[in-house]
């Protein structure tokens, strides 16, 4: 692979990406005078943009997708004989790969039952959201139809699933948002002095609690469900501290609360385990997910629920209202299960749940040293590949960086042919946490080359 590309047609992709892209969460003023960056070819943990230059992606297509690496023929094999079979068919009928890939995700889902496909994350969430509040008209009298989200998580890009955003910066300017969704503070242990009265010590069970006391003042009687991320991504990079997930299950169970994990990141292997959840000892009633499930070689996301909530829908059946009245057009796409099963035949084959825990152990172990090295490295935080480093001007009273400078190093280490990301979008302005989620691929030597180039970042930026 030399990454070459031809010279005409690459003038001709960069015009018509300058003229006609809107490309995702970023600023455009700056393609006025520079070009647009084109990821042109990808193999294994390496992308090749339109100059040729290769890059060692250290995060998995930018978020957190592509799991198994670039360039998998046996994931294209299978998508290419599926839809030469068959490409779609609306999913009120089934498909062979439908079934089989829900039949297989479930194994490694126990206690789980019923698979629903969507279009992207934000839509299984919002699924689970539109479930949450039919069971509420079925069973609670129009009732509990209030959804507790967390200050920090980010459930999506949708107006309803935004309403359930804890990232302040993201919501700015494009509310008013959907009525019913509550927030809880956050449970980030590095963070926790900006929260009034939380202790030094047992602060997992204190920050749950603080979950209770919104149930209390809303009352138990409204709140239907509670949407948590197993471990935060955009927010922070995030892990509950000890003692937070059990008391957390205790409350949902005490007032008849659905708990809903939201596995977009985490999902199918990212932290080490099949789901972020199952680090942890819960028992979810909806999980959604949808990067890692193919990733990304197909649009493929789902809401997973129990047998429990299924039997909900199903049980009156004279009652014309009864049942889930809700479709996803490209839920009925069969690339994307055919896609997904082949990704958990390469995850379980190639032993990538072991790779991602070893691989995420020894990034771990250097970005500590990094903390060593460089004061500006307040804290060293995630799960297996899933990994985040917090920038602070001063490590006593933890004030983030300017983000301009978070953003030098992001840029120094994309000149030494390694991406990464900053992210915290709580605040504004205040993107200060590098993190990175390197394919459950990596090897040794990978990981080395990304902390060494964050290692030569940190001192051109910060001296
Ligand atoms: N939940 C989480 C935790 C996410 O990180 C994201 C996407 N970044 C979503 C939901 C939304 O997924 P999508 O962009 O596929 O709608």
């Amino acid at each position: 692979m030399d990454g070459t590309f031809n010279e005409n047609d690459l003038s001709r992709v960069v015009e018509a990406d300058r003229a006609h892209i809107w490309h995702h969460l970023i600023q455009h003023k700056p393609f006025e005078t520079n070009d647009p960056r084109i990821i042109v070819e990808g193999k294994g943990m390496r992308v090749w943009d339109q100059k040729g230059k290769e890059h060692l992606d250290a995060v998995s297509g930018g978020v957190w997708t592509v799991n198994v690496g670039y360039g998998r023929e046996s994931i294209c094999k299978a998508v290419y004989d599926q839809l030469m079979k068959l490409c779609y068919f609306a999913n009120s009928a089934g498909s062979i790969p439908g079934a089989l890939f829900a039949e297989k995700l479930i194994e490694k889902m126990p206690g789980m039952s019923r698979v629903y496909y969507t279009n992207s994350g934000s839509e299984a969430n919002e699924k689970a959201f539109k479930m949450v509040r039919q069971i509420a008209h079925k069973k609670y009298g129009g009732k509990k139809t209030k959804i507790l989200y967390r200050d920090r998580d980010y459930h999506g890009s949708t107006l309803a699933a935004m309403s359930a955003g804890g990232q302040d910066e993201r919501n700015a300017q494009y509310g008013p948002f959907a009525p019913g969704f509550i927030r809880v503070p956050h449970c980030m242990e590095y963070r926790k002095h900006e929260l009034d009265g939380a202790p030094e010590e047992n602060f997992g069970e204190w920050a749950a609690d603080q979950i209770e006391e919104v149930i209390l003042r809303e009352g138990p009687d409204t709140v239907g469900a509670l949407c948590l991320e197993p471990v935060t991504a955009g927010g922070g990079v995030i892990e509950a501290p000890e003692g937070y997930w059990q008391r957390v299950q205790e409350i949902c169970k005490k007032y008849d609360i659905l708990l809903h994990i939201d596995e977009v990141v985490c999902g199918v292997g990212r932290t080490g385990t099949w789901f972020g959840y199952q680090q942890y000892g819960v028992k979810p009633d909806f999980v959604t997910m949808a990067k890692g499930v193919a990733s990304g070689y197909a649009a493929i996301a789902c809401m997973v629920t129990t047998e429990e909530v299924f039997d909900m829908f199903k049980e009156d059946a004279s009652d014309p209202m009864g049942y889930f009245r809700d479709i996803s057009t490209f839920g009925g796409c069969t690339a994307g299960p055919a896609a997904a099963i082949e990704n958990m035949r390469i995850i379980e084959d190639e032993n990538l749940l072991a790779n991602c825990v070893a691989m995420g152990d020894r990034m771990t172990g250097n970005l500590q040293a990094l903390m060593e090295k460089h004061k500006v490295v307040g804290d060293v935080r995630g799960k297996g590949l899933f990994l985040g480093a917090e920038l602070v001007a001063d490590r006593a009273s933890r004030e983030p960086v300017d983000e301009k400078l978070a953003q030098a190093v992001v840029a120094d280490c994309m000149a030494q042919g390694v991406i990464i990301g900053v992210t915290n979008r709580s605040v504004p302005g205040r993107n200060n946490t590098l993190c990175f989620s390197p394919a459950l691929i990596a090897t040794a030597d990978d990981i080395d080359q990304i902390t060494d180039a964050v290692d030569g970042a940190l001192g051109r930026v910060f001296g």
